[in-house]
């Protein structure tokens, strides 16, 4: 932790050391699960946080609260405009510095994200049969997708991880032949429960594949022995016990793991959101644009933080949606 740091504790006890940030809301793909086909409305240039705003929040919450790594998210956080140069801003501040992508252009810009100091990559990877994955994602990019895996692997991301959100009658006859690619390609493939965050508004917890259900489908084929200690991580994993290698489930719907949550994000307007369901967002970009003091922004962090409810309510009668979507908030 940076000399001078102290912990960001919420209401719960928990720690928050985590930032996951949008950088784009924009998107190369419409999947399905996040996306409507068409009519998505994009943030004018002059409401999307610049680079500098964004390394601003990120150093202090570094500096004062000694977060130890960023996550860039979005949108497709790859299409946002010179990418390496905010990957770069945000390594020097000596954290750890992930992204999650859908991986179709990262074939040409592996190697120089590599170079600007990205440290970890999440890939998204739902179907590995070419019709199905045009169908999920609306667009035919299955081995533009598959090459952007070989490309994050060859420049040595570490680690490289698959996500692949199941959903019950869509993809999830490839629970098993998504963990073998996962297997021979040695990197965790992590199965995402579908969570009530599509654009479209279809999701229904009948289209979730539970954890358990996932576990027992993959279990079937291999033995498979539970890792014990999951921390602040979202994912549970497993065990192959014949290779070692895991398998990870990230089961929001199913086995809330709130209780453990350290998270925190800022989406591509500068909206401060203390947990992906949240209905309530803090201005952070009015409080950048005002000339506020980074005590004054570290403040409202605070305040923010001091909001942070004990869990989701996907599962109460009483749930209400966030009215933005999953590439609006930033996964
Ligand atoms: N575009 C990038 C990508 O797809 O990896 C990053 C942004 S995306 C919103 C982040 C993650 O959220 C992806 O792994 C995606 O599969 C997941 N996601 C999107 N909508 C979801 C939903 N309704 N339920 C569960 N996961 C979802
Ligand atoms: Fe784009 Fe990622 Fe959403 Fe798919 S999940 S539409 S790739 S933001």
């Amino acid at each position: 932790m940076s000399e001078g740091a102290r912990d960001l504790v919420d209401p719960f006890g928990r720690v928050v050391r985590d930032l996951r940030i949008a950088v784009t809301d924009r998107c190369n793909f419409r999947c399905t699960y996040c996306m409507p086909e068409e009519g998505m409305v994009w943030m004018p240039r002059s409401e999307i946080l610049t680079f500098e705003e964004i390394s601003r929040i990120a150093r202090i919450c570094v500096e004062r609260y000694g977060f130890g790594g960023v996550r860039l998210t979005g949108g497709e956080p790859t299409i946002r405009a010179n990418i390496t140069e905010l990957v770069s801003q945000l390594a020097a501040l000596g954290i750890d510095v992930a992204m999650t992508t859908n991986a179709a252009t990262l074939r040409n810009i592996a190697p120089a994200l590599r170079e600007a100091g990205l440290d970890r990559i999440n890939i998204s990877l739902d179907s590995l049969d070419r019709d199905k994955f045009a169908r999920m994602t609306r667009r035919d990019e299955l081995d533009n997708v598959l090459a952007g895996i070989d490309a994050a692997i060859a420049v040595g991301f570490d680690p490289v991880k698959i996500n692949a959100v199941i959903e019950r009658g869509v993809n999830d006859d490839e629970l098993v032949d998504l963990a073998r690619f996962g297997r021979e390609q040695d990197i965790e493939v992590r199965f995402i429960e579908f969570m009530p965050l599509d654009a479209t508004d279809e999701w229904q917890k009948s289209k979730v594949v539970g954890q358990d259900e996932i576990v027992a489908r993959l279990g079937e084929v291999w033995d498979l022995e539970q890792v014990p200690a999951r921390g602040a991580a979202p994912a549970d994993r497993w065990r192959y016990a014949d290779t070692g290698q895991t398998v990870g489930i990230i089961p929001t719907v199913t086995k809330p793991f709130c209780g453990d949550c350290d998270r925190v994000r800022l989406t591509t307007d500068g909206q401060f959101r203390t947990c992906l369901f949240a209905t309530d967002e803090f201005d952070l970009r009015a409080a950048l644009r005002s000339g506020e003091t980074d005590d004054e922004i570290a403040a409202r962090i605070e305040a923010a933080v001091g909001t942070k409810w004990a869990g989701h309510q996907i599962n109460q009668v009483n749930f209400i949606r966030p009215k933005r979507n999953m590439s609006q908030i930033g996964g």
